[in-house]
C-alpha cells in the first residue's frame, strides 16, 4: 500500500520499494480500533496523512486527523487460515480492497463489501529498529569534526579529531599497493576512504550489514533516485553520501557525509536535490529497510 507521490492524497497499490510513502504507522485507539498514518514526507508536512474512506463514494484517500470521524478508524482482523489481515472501515463496514482485484502496479485502493477475496487481504511487515539511532550516530560522528587520525597512528574508524587533514592530493592517500588503507591519516573503512568509507561505515552502523551484502540492492539506474529513502547510500560526482531524511517536497533529501567542502570534515543534514545529481549519478546501494529512528 503506497501513498501516491503525486501530492493528490490518493492511496494505491504499487511495486514494493520500501520508501517512506510505503511506510505506515499504526496507532491503536481502543480494542481493535486503529488509525493508519502515512509516513510520506509531503503528507506528513501537510498533516493530511490518515487513511480515510469517503462518506459518499468508495474512495480511500488520506485526510486530516479528526478525533471522532469513524471514516479514519479501522478494525484489523487476522485471517487465521493464511496469516493475512482484513482491514474494515468503522464508517460503513466495507473493507480495504484493490480496485478490480488488480495485481498490477499501479492500481487504486478502494473500499468494498467484504467477500473474503485475496484482493481484500493484507500483510503487515514491521520495519526493524535500526542498530544505531540517529542521535547515537550524530553523537559518535559529530557535525564539524573530522573523520581522521594522526598519520603516525594506525587507521581507526572511531577516531574523530578537531583538525582537518593536511595532505590531501592526487594519489597520496593510497598505500604502495594502491589500496586506500588509511595509513595516510584519513580514516578508511574496509579500504574505502574519506567520503566513501564514511558512508559505508555509517551504513554498517545503522543496519548491521555492509552495503555489498545481499540485504542491499545495487543499482546504476538514475530513476532509482525517485524512490530514495533514509538509509540509502548514494555515489555521485565522485562523492558518497548517506541519506538520513527526505524533505516534504520528496525530491530533495538530507545527508550525512564526510570530505565535502573541507578535507574529511563530517557534515549532517546538507540538502541535495535529486535533479542536481542525476547527471553525475553513479550508483546507489538501497538499504535493507527504511531508516526510521
Ligand atoms: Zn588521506
Ligand atoms: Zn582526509
Amino acid at each position: 500500500m503506497d501513498a501516491e507521490n503525486a501530492g493528490n492524497f490518493n492511496v494505491i497499490q504499487y511495486n514494493y520499494h520500501g520508501a517512506l510513502n510505503q511506510a505506515w504507522k499504526i496507532e491503536q485507539i481502543s480494542t481493535n480500533v486503529y488509525r493508519l498514518e502515512s509516513q510520506n514526507p509531503y503528507y506528513q508536512y501537510q498533516g493530511r496523512k490518515y487513511l480515510s474512506v469517503s462518506e459518499y463514494t468508495d474512495d480511500v484517500d488520506l485526510f486530516y486527523i479528526n478525533s471522532t470521524y469513524t471514516t479514519q478508524r479501522w478494525n484489523i482482523t487476522l485471517n487465521s487460515s493464511d496469516g493475512t489481515f482484513t482491514i474494515k472501515s468503522l464508517w460503513d463496514n466495507k473493507v480495504l480492497q484493490v480496485e478490480n482485484s488488480s495485481t498490477t502496479s499501479t492500481a487504486d485502493i478502494i473500499k468494498a463489501t467484504s467477500t473474503g477475496s485475496n484482493s481484500q487481504k493484507w500483510y503487515f511487515e514491521k520495519i526493524p529498529t535500526p542498530k544505531t539511532s540517529k542521535i547515537a550516530l550524530e553523537n559518535s560522528l559529530p557535525d564539524g569534526k573530522f573523520w581522521n587520525h594522526s598519520p603516525s597512528d594506525s587507521n581507526s574508524v572511531t577516531s574523530i579529531r578537531s583538525s582537518e587533514c593536511t595532505h590531501h592530493g592526487t594519489g597520496v592517500c593510497k598505500n604502495a599497493n594502491g589500496v586506500y588503507d588509511g595509513a595516510c591519516g584519513c580514516n578508511s573503512y574496509s579500504n574505502s576512504i574519506q567520503c566513501n568509507g564514511f558512508a559505508k561505515y555509517i551504513a554498517k552502523l545503522t543496519f548491521g550489514t555492509d552495503v555489498w551484502a545481499s540485504a542491499w540492492d545495487y543499482s546504476e539506474d538514475e530513476t532509482s533516485l525517485y524512490f530514495v529513502k533514509p538509509g540509502d547510500y548514494i555515489r555521485y560526482n565522485g562523492h558518497s553520501v548517506f541519506v538520513v531524511d527526505i524533505n516534504p517536497d520528496v525530491y530533495t533529501f538530507l545527508v550525512a557525509e564526510c570530505n565535502f567542502g573541507q578535507d574529511c570534515v563530517i557534515k549532517w543534514y546538507r540538502t541535495i536535490s535529486i535533479y542536481d545529481i542525476m547527471d553525475t549519478f553513479t550508483h546507489i546501494y538501497k538499504s535493507p529497510y527504511v531508516f526510521i529512528s
